[in-house]
């Protein structure tokens, strides 16, 4: 069902080719730009971490899957193709995998949000003694969103010293895009459970599950519908990659398109093993129509973030 060609997982585009696909696209749609909130900008040294535990994929150690990473390109030109693509506002998604990191990371994203105003200004945060502390100072700072990766940083979200965080964030109705699905690896706190703990305490709180919450669809899809603040981002999702890996159940679609005011482009920019055209073919091929489809790539995130 692959509506143009040259958008197939894995098949190589030049950029120039791609950049007017991806462009194509949102003309065909009559939107003015993408609204991507899940893109990944961090300081440099652990960015290449990153990209190393990536390479890793195909050793065997996580079941052989390769994950070659399409855009390893510099800051630089990362930041310029996202811009050729016409992606009017994205984020810096950042994580601590271990106490005393996420001030630090924070730090960065302030400067990096200075230099890149297109950039929505991220943070992030780790059970940890100050936490409540270092979380109000960035939103105070204006951060506009924040990042949690329950599987990487591998702690409990209903730890007694986020509480207080997830108060203040409800309060301040600051946005937290969190990876709290058990794809593509399960930790000991992901899965819907324990953020469905976190959410009865604060029914307020913006979260933006990642991946659709991949593989557990069906159940974030639960937590959204209950919650009128959860809201859902695309990344990865529908794509041939992650088909192949964890498919979304063809019976939850339904409730996919009623959702269609509270799901948000994502896309793991430049984390992905496939062209970032691959991820809006990839929406555009459900059949959910052109309106879903707007709403999704431009008119709900431009809406949650007062773009
Ligand atoms: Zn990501």
């Amino acid at each position: 069902m692959q509506q143009t060609q040259g958008s197939a997982d894995g098949e190589a585009l030049l950029p120039a080719e791609e950049t007017l696909l991806v462009r194509r696209f949102q003309e065909r749609l009559g939107i003015p730009g993408l609204v991507d909130v899940h893109t990944h900008f961090m300081p440099e040294r652990v960015l290449r971490k990153v990209w190393a535990y990536f390479d890793s994929f195909g050793s065997g150690a996580t079941g052989g899957i390769d994950w070659p990473i399409t855009y390893r390109h510099d800051e630089d030109e990362r930041l310029a193709v996202l811009r050729g693509f016409g992606v009017l506002a994205f984020t810096a998604m950042l994580y601590p995998h271990r106490p005393g990191m996420a001030e630090w990371l924070n730090g960065w994203a302030v400067e990096f949000a200075r230099r890149t105003p297109d950039c929505l200004h991220t943070s992030t945060f780790f059970p940890e003694p100050g936490v409540e502390r270092y979380v109000g100072e960035a939103v105070e700072r204006g951060a506009r969103v924040f990042k949690a990766h329950v599987q990487v940083g591998a702690y409990d979200p209903t730890d007694p010293l986020l509480d207080p965080v997830w108060g203040l964030l409800a309060e301040a109705g600051v946005p937290i895009v969190i990876h709290c699905g058990s794809g593509p690896n399960p930790g000991a706190y992901t899965g819907p459970e324990p953020i469905a703990r976190v959410l009865a305490r604060h029914p307020g709180l913006r979260l933006i599950v990642a991946h659709l919450g991949m593989p557990e669809y069906e159940d974030f899809l639960g937590l959204a519908e209950r919650y009128g603040e959860v809201r859902l981002d695309t990344t990865m999702t529908f794509t041939d990659f992650s088909e192949r890996i964890a498919p979304f159940p063809a019976r939850a679609l339904p409730r996919l398109a009623a959702l269609g005011d509270r799901v948000l482009l994502g896309s793991d920019f430049p984390n992905i093993p496939y062209p970032y055209l691959h991820q809006l073919h990839a929406l555009e091929r459900l059949g959910l129509g052109d309106d879903w489809l707007r709403a999704v790539c431009h008119d709900n995130g431009r809406r949650l973030f007062r773009l």
